[in-house]
């Protein structure tokens, strides 16, 4: 159970992950969360970095979809200024949303092909885990303008991350211990 809070990788943001790598490993679909993966909260369009990065990955052969659990407008405008497919008020970490983009990409993807990315692990990591997706979970852009129910979010992430560090040791260290913004100490100084 605890296993699918553990992303596949984590990066720093969307701009420092392998896409060769995951590319090279069969992934052509890409889900994104919007909110504090893509743009802050306090943001509503995309930044010019954003449309070079995605006309990158377009022309490496991958597919992008927005899958926001937001259900407010800005997905919609987000995405129609970015060019790219939406599911809004995905509900991550439930299946639904997922499903949903899966009708919606432009030609039918193998879960193999299929990578998820997001900032949180309650919601981006567990459901694609639980889809059995690829997952990255990248650090998010700004924690302080994150509304209520991320900051709920946060607290029980908090708590997932401390039965992680405890059972799941050398996966924390590698994948989550840098996401919370911690320093590993040696043991023997
Ligand atoms: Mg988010």
């Amino acid at each position: 159970m605890l296993k699918k809070f553990i992303p596949t990788y984590h990066a720093k943001s969307i701009y420092t992950i392998d896409y060769e790598k995951l590319y090279s490993d069969g992934i052509r679909m890409i889900f994104l969360d919007l909110d504090n993966t893509l743009i802050t909260y306090a943001m509503t369009e995309p930044t010019d970095k954003l449309f070079l990065w995605k006309k990158e990955l377009e022309e490496k052969g991958f597919e992008l979809m927005l899958v926001s659990n937001s259900k407010k407008y800005r997905v919609v405008k987000f995405a129609d200024l970015f060019g790219i497919n939406y599911v809004q008020f995905a509900k991550k970490p439930l299946k639904v949303g997922f499903k949903k983009a899966m009708e919606k990409t432009s030609k039918m993807y193998k879960i193999t092909e299929i990578v998820e990315i997001g900032d949180q692990i309650m919601t981006d990591v567990l459901g694609a885990n639980r889809m059995n997706f690829t997952s990255i979970l990248v650090d998010p852009i700004d924690k302080k303008t994150e509304f209520f129910v991320t900051k709920l979010n946060r607290v029980y992430e908090g708590i997932v991350c401390f039965f992680l560090k405890i059972f799941k040791k050398s996966l924390y260290k590698e994948r989550i211990l840098g996401y919370r913004g911690e320093v590993e100490c040696k043991e023997d100084v």
